[in-house]
């Protein structure tokens, strides 16, 4: 088998697809929107929707492996799979990671910190929720969350200001987490192969703008220490699961350095593309590695870098980018560039190690 298929054909597709034909591999997209970034760059592109059966049996009878690129893959669909090609990450890293509070209980059950956090299905879960968390809090949809979406910040709130916001929120499962008062954000990209070889990334320092990811800077401005703690607690999650392939692990670094997970992602990671630049393995190819079998590779740094995200009118610079010394410039191919949209990112190589 030299076929990987892959669900989700946006740019972490894309990106998955060119790092597997540098491989040798042939990949088979699934993906329901036909001008899909990934469309230029797999060598099959399946129309349709993530759970239909057709496409997903075609999947199954063609490819070696499967993997996917975004954590909303319906679980039924990717179990299903799972029974007749294997499907890494495992279905289950699928599960963990799809509702805030299955995610945060079973960080927690691994001895994992993360925010405290209470569920809320009524205003009245809301009010006793900021009750305990002395007023304040990050209110969140369980399911479907990305880029910030669906989220809503209390500070000093009073059980006034929860009226009606179950509603206003959509009526649909909540989580209330306490508002955590972090220094800086972080996240560690971390691979495990098939033979359990973990292999982490240095972590990453992220600032975001309206919600979604902006620059991504390495090395993080942490102690070895704290960046000790977070990746260990990577390399946890990934045996917890069982886990095969690249997972973007999130944290909050707390003034005395203290690190809280924030989410998890199964799959590769927006703040882990500057490996592209820095590193001689991209994130990319090490998750190809990791879930076709191969062995994982080097996850050092050459280079000091800074990543930054080109969101909706950002694509306008491209002109001046280019003509910009030690900078990788990297396009998704989208044709329109609307607000919030992520049209590609660059990487500046700030300095080569040692
Ligand atoms: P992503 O696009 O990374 O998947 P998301 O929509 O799943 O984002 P989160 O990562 O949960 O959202 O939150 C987005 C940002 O909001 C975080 O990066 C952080 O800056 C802030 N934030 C989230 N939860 C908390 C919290 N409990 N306390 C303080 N800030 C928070
Ligand atoms: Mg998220
Ligand atoms: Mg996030």
């Amino acid at each position: 088998g030299s076929t990987i298929g892959i669900v989700g054909g946006g740019q972490l597709g894309r990106m998955l697809s060119m790092a597997a034909a540098r491989l040798g591999y042939r990949t088979i997209v699934l993906e329901p929107q036909e001008n899909c970034p990934a469309a230029q760059t797999a060598n099959e592109l399946l129309v349709a929707p993530y759970d239909d059966p057709a496409a997903l049996a075609a999947l199954a009878s063609e490819c070696a492996v499967v993997t996917y690129e975004f954590e909303n893959v319906p679980v039924a669909a990717a179990s299903a799979l799972n029974e007749k090609v294997q499907v890494s990450p495992p279905p289950r890293a699928l599960e963990a990671a799809q509702d805030r509070v299955t995610e945060k209980t079973g960080l927690n059950d691994m001895g994992i910190a993360t925010a405290r956090f209470v569920q809320v299905d009524s205003d009245e879960d809301l009010i006793a929720g900021l009750a305990k968390f002395d007023g304040s809090g990050v209110l969140k949809t369980r399911r479907l969350g990305y880029d910030g979406k669906g989220q809503r910040v209390f500070r000093n709130a009073v059980a006034d200001d929860a009226r009606g916001v179950y509603e206003a929120m959509g009526s649909v499962p909540l989580i209330l987490e306490a508002l955590v008062p972090f220094e800086r954000e972080i996240s560690v990209i971390a691979a495990r192969g098939k033979d359990g070889e973990v292999v982490c990334y240095d972590p990453a320092e992220n600032v975001h703008r309206n919600g979604i990811l902006h620059i991504s800077t390495v090395p993080a401005s942490i102690s070895d220490s704290t960046a000790e703690a977070a990746r260990r607690m990577a390399s946890s999650i990934l045996e917890g699961l069982d886990y095969v392939g690249v997972i973007g692990v999130e944290l909050f670094v707390l003034a005395d350095g203290t690190v809280l997970v924030n989410e998890i992602a199964p799959r590769v990671h927006n703040s882990g593309h500057w490996t592209e630049a820095a590193c001689a393995i991209s994130q990319f190819e090490q998750h190809i590695r990791a879930v076709a079998g191969l062995r994982l590779g080097d996850p050092r740094r050459h280079s000091d870098c800074v990543m930054e995200n080109l969101i909706g009118d950002d694509i306008l610079r491209t002109a001046e980018l280019l003509a910009e010394p030690d900078l990788i410039l990297h396009l998704y191919g989208k044709a329109e560039a609307r607000p919030g949209r992520k049209m590609g990112h660059f990487t500046r190589i700030v300095a080569k190690k040692g």
